[in-house]
């Protein structure tokens, strides 16, 4: 059982002037209590009241930190448990003697995610909204953080919840025409069940079309740069890094086998790709050659090629340009600062539809240009985070298609003749798998909730 009492540090490591250690459990209050010093004994405070103290050595007495304590009792905590907070203002080493003193007095470490987990169990927050949490702190991006917050208040679950409603009715529809063929107060035909099922597969699909921006929002845009030496990958790298400051992925638990950084650029997380090799080796093309580099940018969301403008077009230019055909690619010519030599028409003529920019990363002209084109190309207007929900966990879109899988059997079994009760366990198989997204979906919650559905309707 989760009922032992745990404590972290709840603010980012190291940073800023105030930390926070949070407790939830059972035992909170006694526990800050016993290692806290202030006018009144936390055990008689009111829920949600701070109280001004210190916090002092378990044995010899003596003042770790001058703190503020935040008590909320159960169950208007995020946990649902007692919950103190300890604001710790002395830096960090006061804030870990703090928490040891917490240890000591008997709180156990909580796990990563403890607190989020015993909001879930405790029924705080449904899974999806579990979820988001853990998205919110590993944000990349304002706007990433922005969509894991609206999951996070819960807007994906009320979709997936109107969606399973939907589908309850069809189920109770079915039910009744099913096994009280003579009860035909509704008669449910094969048309409105069709109907039905194609409102809930549109709004599966919609669900879905979000995912492809949610999975840029969550993981980034996988990002190779390709050209061959000395055209400026490793100075446009810089560039892109130097003016957007590469944001620290540093997860604790998450190990990398390829060398990965991040940069936003316009709102929009770059994760480039393979970088230590443009880092190291100074010419990735003429160390892993044109084959490894297809392979490479076959992994990509966006190819960036760079053509030097101080020479003419090259064999392995052309034969990058080949390569790029398929695939979302900006092409950059750079050195603009320099005489030009390369043959823009030709280039064009190439390249077709795709975007040209021109730079010189030398004085630093074109970068704004690239920026807007790498923007354009992944988040046009329309596209603008507003108030729908945002698909972009792995789980959730695996989840989505299953349902949308079953949904269509239904749809397909209808419309080619099939009685009505055989479509009935795609029908369940679809709400099974939108419960999972939310995390309730249990087979005899699905029988209570027709028989009620059944009962009230009728
Ligand atoms: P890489 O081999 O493709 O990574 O190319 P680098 O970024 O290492 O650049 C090769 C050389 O070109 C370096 O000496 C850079 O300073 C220089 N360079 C990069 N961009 C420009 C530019 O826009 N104009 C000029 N004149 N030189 C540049
Ligand atoms: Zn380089």
């Amino acid at each position: 059982m989760e009922n032992d009492t745990i404590a972290a540090i709840s603010t980012p490591v190291g940073e800023g002037g105030i930390a926070v250690i949070r407790v939830s459990g059972p035992e909170a209050i006694p526990i800050v209590d016993s290692v806290y010093r202030g006018k009144q004994s936390l055990k008689e405070a009111n829920s949600h009241t701070v109280h001004y103290g210190h916090i002092v050595h378990p044995e010899t007495g003596e003042r770790i930190d001058e703190v503020l304590v935040t008590v909320m009792r159960a169950p208007r905590t995020f946990t649902r448990e007692d919950v103190v907070e300890v604001s710790c203002h002395g830096g960090m080493i006061p804030v870990k003697n703090t928490l040891e003193a917490l240890l000591s007095a008997g709180a156990r470490l909580a796990e990563p995610g403890e607190f989020t987990k015993r909001a879930f169990l405790n029924g705080r927050i449904d899974l999806s909204q579990a979820e988001a949490v853990i998205d919110l702190i590993r944000a990349k991006t304002d706007r990433a953080a922005r969509v894991a917050m609206h999951q996070a208040e819960g807007r994906l679950s009320k979709m997936i919840r109107r969606l399973r409603q939907k589908i309850i009715e069809s189920l109770a529809h079915l039910a009744v025409n099913v096994d009280y063929p003579e009860y035909d107060a509704e008669e449910m035909t094969a048309n409105m069940l069709l109907k039905e099922c194609r409102e809930v597969e549109a709004e599966i699909d919609r669900l879905l079309q979000t995912a492809r921006q949610g999975k840029i929002l969550r993981e980034g845009i996988a990002t190779v740069i390709v050209g061959r030496p000395n055209v400026g990958k490793s100075s446009l790298l810089n560039a892109l890094t130097h003016e957007n400051k590469a944001i620290v992925t540093d997860i604790p638990g998450t190990t990398r086998d390829v060398i990965e950084e991040y940069v936003n650029v316009r709102g929009v997380p770059l994760r480039l790709i393979d970088t230590a090799g443009i880092r190291e080796t100074e010419d990735v093309v003429e160390r892993i050659g044109v084959e490894r580099s297809h392979r490479a940018m076959e992994q990509a969301d966006l190819v960036i090629l760079v053509l030097n403008h101080n020479e003419p077009l090259t064999e392995d230019d052309r034969r990058l340009i080949e390569l790029i055909r398929e695939q979302t690619a900006i092409v950059m010519v750079n050195k603009t600062d320099l005489s030009r030599r390369i043959d823009l028409d030709e280039v064009k003529r190439l390249i077709g539809d795709k975007p040209l920019i021109t730079t010189s990363l030398k004085e630093e002209r074109g970068i704004d240009d690239l920026e807007q084109a790498i923007a354009d190309l992944f988040f046009t207007g329309k596209m603008e985070v507003g108030d729908t929900a945002i698909v972009s966990n792995a789980r959730h879109i695996h989840l989505l298609v299953r349902a949308k899988r079953s949904v269509r059997e239904v749809i397909e079994g209808i419309e080619s003749g099939m009685p009505l009760d055989m479509v009935e366990i795609d029908l369940k198989n679809a709400w099974q798998a939108l419960g999972e997204i939310i995390g309730d979906a249990v087979a005899e919650d699905l029988i209570d909730q027709i028989f009620s559905q059944f009962c009230l309707g009728k």
